[in-house]
């Protein structure tokens, strides 16, 4: 089998898909997507039912993104595929003094968005769930939400379907030969010849792209699904905020969100370092000292007790070393385009992140200078 694009996309997650979606929206008519994996599958980062947005964050060029994000391509995309994708409730991010708090506090200020800093004592009373102990303040960030993230997979897909995208699932990259204006590219069911090739791989990415490999590192995380005692009502979305706890001197450590989807709000830590993991190293078993530490981090921070554990699952980050973000060209081929290294906080800027690969890919530089004006954050 062969096959010729003007533009080929590698991996159906959030990014692919969300770069597909823009590619048709700017009027490319050959778009090839090629999978190694069935669509929508639980092997990599984007699966399971829920994400958090926020616009809190580190630093006031990801906040500004956030606003495009939230304002544009999600209203966009709901618009598209005709249904509810972002679930507003509360955000509530906090840390003890010496933790990133301050920087997220100090960014979202500049930004002017509408995230207000609390002392623990007024965040008690709007989230009685938390305890808020040893908590420099808290953020309370009233354009957070929960984002659909297995809805939405399912929306890309149905769009790249309904906008002709030759879409070849289960069929893996091997290779990719750069030539001057083209780029062949191998798989174990035949070749693909496209002019741009735009590669979201994940995980994979190194393996695909050796010359991302010093860039990034791949953690396997642990997600717990926990009942705690109290009112049911008090954990569902709109009620119960999606939070970040910051740990000292780090950024996120905890983080989690309301119940939805499945039994049990939803609780995770954020590993972005110290390991390396095989991505092809299948491990569904969660490790029993992970859902302790979930179990013991609920116990000190929530004021209800934990009822029961429900489930747990596996997903995989792909973290660079400072948490930002590659969104570039590949250093020697103009014509080949890079998404990766999202450090587990990249499903919420997913249809931007798409546009911006979109427009690398068929352009050279985006339309939009709160993408510009960072561009060297994102470097590879
Ligand atoms: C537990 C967890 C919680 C998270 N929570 C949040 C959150 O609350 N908010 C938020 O914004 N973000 C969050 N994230 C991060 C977010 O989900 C990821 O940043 C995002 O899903 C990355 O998407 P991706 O498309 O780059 O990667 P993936 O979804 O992994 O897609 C890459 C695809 O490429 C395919 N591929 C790889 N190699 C090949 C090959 N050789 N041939 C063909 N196909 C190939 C893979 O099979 C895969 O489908 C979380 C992530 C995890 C794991």
């Amino acid at each position: 089998m062969s096959s010729t694009y003007d533009v080929l996309v590698i991996g159906a997650g959030i990014n692919g898909l969300s770069t597909c979606y823009h590619l048709a929206g700017m009027g490319v008519s050959r778009i090839g997507l090629i999978e190694q994996f069935q669509l929508a599958h639980n092997r990599g980062s984007s699966h399971s039912h829920s994400r958090i947005t926020r616009s809190a964050y580190v630093n006031a060029h990801y906040v500004r993104l956030m606003q495009l994000a939230h304002h544009q391509e999600w209203p966009r995309l709901e618009k598209d595929a005709d249904t509810q994708l972002i679930f507003p409730t509360p955000g509530c991010f906090f840390g003890p003094p010496g933790s990133k708090y301050e920087s997220y506090a100090k960014a979202v200020s500049e930004v002017g968005v509408d995230v207000e800093p609390l002392t623990p004592d007024e965040a008690r009373k709007r989230f009685p769930q938390f305890r808020f102990e040893n908590a420099a303040g808290v953020l309370h960030d009233r354009t957070a939400g929960l984002v659909a993230a297995a809805r939405t997979i399912d929306a890309l897909i149905r769009l790249a379907r309904q906008n002709g995208v030759d879409i070849h699932e289960q069929t893996t990259v091997q290779s990719i030969h750069p030539e001057e204006s083209s780029i062949t590219v191998k798989t174990e069911r035949g070749i693909f010849q496209t002019e741009r090739l735009i590669v979201t791989a994940g995980a994979w990415i190194a393996r695909l792209l050796p010359v991302v490999k010093p860039r990034v590192t791949v953690a396997r995380q642990t997600v717990g699904y926990f009942k705690l005692a109290g009112n049911a009502e008090t954990y569902q979305v709109g009620c119960f905020p999606v939070w970040g706890y910051f740990l000292k001197g780090e950024d996120i450590e905890y983080y989690g969100q309301p119940e939805f989807g499945c039994e049990g709000i939803k609780v995770a830590r954020h590993i972005t370092e110290g390991v390396d993991d095989d991505p092809d190293q299948v491990s569904d078993t969660p490790p029993p000292e992970a859902v302790e530490d979930l179990r013991n981090f609920l116990a000190a921070q929530f004021t209800a007790p934990v009822e029961r554990f429900v489930h747990a699952e596996r997903c995989l980050y792909t973290n660079t070393a400072t948490e930002d973000f590659i969104l570039d060209h590949h250093p020697d081929y103009e014509h080949i385009t890079i998404g990766a290294g999202f450090s587990g906080h990249g499903f919420k800027f997913g249809p931007l992140t798409g546009r911006i690969l979109a427009s690398l890919s068929l352009n050279g530089q985006t339309d939009l200078p709160e993408f510009e004006t960072a561009r060297d954050l994102f470097r590879l």
